[in-house]
């Protein structure tokens, strides 16, 4: 076995001592009971950003609010919703003050709320734009969730919101805060494969338009394209991270079951190939008619890394195979969610780069625009 095999990868996205110099959040001091005059004089207090999570659906509700109970320094203190008694419980069951939820009309008033340090969407994708905008007019640092936005345009205003207001913004690429995918980051750009020769990714998963999750999914205008925005766009990340590429020419073929309804207005399987500048090809699928599949295999001249499931919530599996054997690559799960969200916390409370900012949802967005039209003229689109 190589060295480095089956060690726990350090936590990028994990707790970080605190700098020396950083004065504390206000919001962390003042939801702790100090009164502002304390905020401002107790450097030694304990510092968690304070998260709005916007939109209380199945992603949020499911993974992303219980995942605060793994997170050192981000603390869940605002909720908005447009169901003002979801919202109601989900505050008491979590700890949230009743006077931290807001409706999607009131939000803005979020501004007043020195508590609110970061403002998490995790709304249909064509609404994060305006729901950046707005949090960050409100003075708060963004994350949003994947795809970025459903145009090239609205990624720029989100960027440039951002950047007006002098405040972070970060797309939710979890899969770049998991553990085992850092772990093929590691393999793939280390040489430990040998030469990168070839990538394949697949993502599918059954659309069912009796989930109410999946029912924005199938209306252009709130989700921008189909299975190649949601979760082709995993596919699209992975072989740009494993490779730390960008590729520099696309082809692409789009099909829908023609009379199915769930794809009169976004495309039901998606296949594209990227070409990189070191001659890597990607071969990448997403389909939303078949059971779940989110895997990857890398190969390379002495080895092909296989992970499948590659962008699972839990239970990731990691095989190489060597010329003459094959081996199952170990890693302790952690929780992905609270390593982006700590990601994030630290960035703002200690003023660092973000990993994953809007810069790089902006280049998966531009990157799809492209394979939609590598699809429909039938023509390589080469990229600059
Ligand atoms: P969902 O439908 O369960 O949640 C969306 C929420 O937005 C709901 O609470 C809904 O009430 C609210 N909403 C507000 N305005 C709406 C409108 N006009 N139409 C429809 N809903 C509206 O969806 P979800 O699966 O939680 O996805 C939300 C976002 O999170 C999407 O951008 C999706 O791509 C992303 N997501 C990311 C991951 C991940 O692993 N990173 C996983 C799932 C979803």
């Amino acid at each position: 076995m190589r060295a480095g095999y089956g060690a726990v990868v350090a936590g990028l996205g994990g707790a970080l001592p605190r700098l020396a110099n950083a004065s504390p959040l206000a919001s962390d001091l003042l939801a702790s009971g100090a009164s502002p005059a304390d905020a401002e004089k107790s450097p030694t207090a304990e510092r968690k950003a304070g998260w709005a999570i916007v939109g209380l659906g199945k992603y949020a509700t499911q993974q992303i609010i219980p995942a605060f109970a793994d997170s050192k320094r981000s603390k869940l203190v605002a909720l908005v919703s447009g169901s003002p008694d979801k919202a109601r419980a989900l505050a008491d069951q979590n700890g949230v003050d009743p006077k931290n939820v807001y409706s999607y009309q009131n939000f803005d008033a979020i501004r007043d709320n020195p508590a609110v340090d970061i403002v998490y969407i995790i709304l249909p994708n064509s609404l994060h734009a305006e729901y950046t905008v707005r949090g960050a007019k409100a003075g708060k640092h963004i994350i949003s969730e994947k795809p970025m936005a459903t145009s090239v345009k609205d990624c720029q205003t989100m960027i440039d919101a951002c950047q007006a207001a002098n405040r972070k913004l970060m797309i939710g690429y979890r899969a770049q805060y998991e553990p085992f995918n850092l772990k093929a980051i590691e393999m793939a750009r280390g040489k430990q494969l040998g030469t990168l020769k070839l990538i394949t990714a697949d993502h599918g998963r059954h659309l069912d338009p009796g989930d109410p999750a999946d029912q924005w999914r199938m209306k252009k205008d709130l989700a921008g394209g189909g299975s190649l925005m949601d979760i082709g766009i995993y596919n699209l990340n992975a072989a740009r991270y494993l490779t730390g590429e960008e590729p520099i020419e696309l082809s692409a073929m789009l099909h829908s079951t023609p009379g199915d309804p769930r794809f009169r207005e976004v495309e039901e399987n998606a296949s594209f190939t990227l070409r990189f500048p070191s001659g890597v090809i990607a071969n990448c699928t997403s389909s939303y008619s078949y059971q779940d599949v989110k895997r990857y295999r890398v190969f390379g001249t002495d080895a092909w890394l296989d992970l499948d499931p590659a962008t699972e919530y839990y239970e990731h599996r990691m095989k190489i195979g060597h010329k003459d054997r094959q081996e199952e690559i170990k890693i302790k799960e952690e929780s992905q969610f609270a390593r982006q969200m700590d990601h994030f916390s630290e960035c703002v409370l200690d003023n660092k780069p973000v990993k994953t900012p809007g810069e790089e949802g902006l280049r998966d967005v531009r990157l799809m625009m492209a394979i939609y039209e590598a699809a429909r003229t039938g023509k390589t689109v080469k990229l600059s």
